[in-house]
């Protein structure tokens, strides 16, 4: 069959800028820019810096953004990797696939890979869960043998992704492996309507929209939760063929959006 691709791209567009709130994490991040934007300076000098960066916390807090954002504000390539489907798709050839895709990210270094859901390959060894058991165990040994394989000039920084820290194999977390954590944590009130305001730059509002309110009235969205309200808002007021979105839009998508997310809980139960 045809076979797919890491993907692998130019430098992203998306810019800080584009991550509303998550100060700390983008202050953390961007230590690294500095690197990225001139590894030479810190390779002469014989200055080590970090490869593995966990960036971890719920879903949809920005952490894919912010990785895409730092290779956007370096201007290097950006080579992403979902974890999951490399055991999926890729069966029998995860532990190669990884070792393909740090080459590449090595040869057009400066450069940053990313890899998404870390922990659906990551988990602690042994622990049995099922079917391509080998498979997950192979592709994480090459991920640790790649980590471990850095020169320390190679500038190649790898951003991992999880919301399941807790279930990590510890000898991912070791030094000279991802051994910086930054955590994003859900918005609080003010980077809520933060989030809200990026999402809403495009989107014309009528004057009866209050941004602040519908921060406070967002407890526990996530800044993906609060795109997709805003997205919502707007193709409910598209479906009225109206030119301006209302409150009464973002009413009604929030407590739409709510109630499905209670179903969902039900569900689990
Ligand atoms: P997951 O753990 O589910 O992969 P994630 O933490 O990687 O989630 P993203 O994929 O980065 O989350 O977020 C999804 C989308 O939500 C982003 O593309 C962006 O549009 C929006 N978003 C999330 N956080 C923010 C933020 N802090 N500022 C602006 N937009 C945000």
């Amino acid at each position: 069959g045809r076979s797919r691709k890491i993907e692998s791209q130019d430098a992203p567009k998306v810019r800080f800028a584009d991550v509303a709130g998550q100060d700390n994490a983008k202050r953390e991040v961007a230590e690294l820019l500095e690197f990225l934007r001139d590894p030479e300076r810190y390779r002469k000098v014989g200055a080590e810096v970090p490869h593995g960066i966990l960036l971890e916390g719920p879903p949809g807090t920005g952490k894919t953004l912010l990785a895409r954002a730092l290779a956007g504000e370096a201007q290097v390539p950006f080579f992403h990797m979902s974890a999951s489907e490399f055991i999926e798709v890729f069966v029998g050839v995860g532990a190669s696939r990884v070792r393909q895709l740090f080459d590449q990210a090595k040869k057009a270094a400066p450069s940053i890979i990313f890899i998404d859901e870390l922990d659906s390959v990551g988990r602690v060894r042994g622990a049995g869960f099922g079917g391509g058991h080998d498979e997950r165990e192979q592709t994480l040994n090459q991920i640790l043998a790649e980590m471990d394989g850095f020169e320390g000039h190679e500038a190649v920084v790898v951003l991992a992704a999880t919301n399941r820290p807790d279930v990590l194999d510890p000898a991912l977390l070791r030094p000279g492996r991802f051994d910086r954590h930054i955590t994003l944590e859900l918005p609080d009130l003010g980077a809520r309507e933060a989030i809200l305001r990026v999402h809403c730059q495009a989107v014309p509002l009528a004057d009866d929209v209050d941004l602040r309110k519908i921060a406070a009235g967002t407890p526990g969205f996530s800044g993906a939760d609060l795109k997709n309200l805003v997205n919502e808002a707007a193709m409910a007021a598209a479906r009225e063929d109206v030119s301006k979105v209302t409150a009464k839009h973002f009413d009604e998508m929030r407590d739409r959006i709510l109630m499905g997310s209670l179903r969902t809980m039900a569900i689990q139960d």
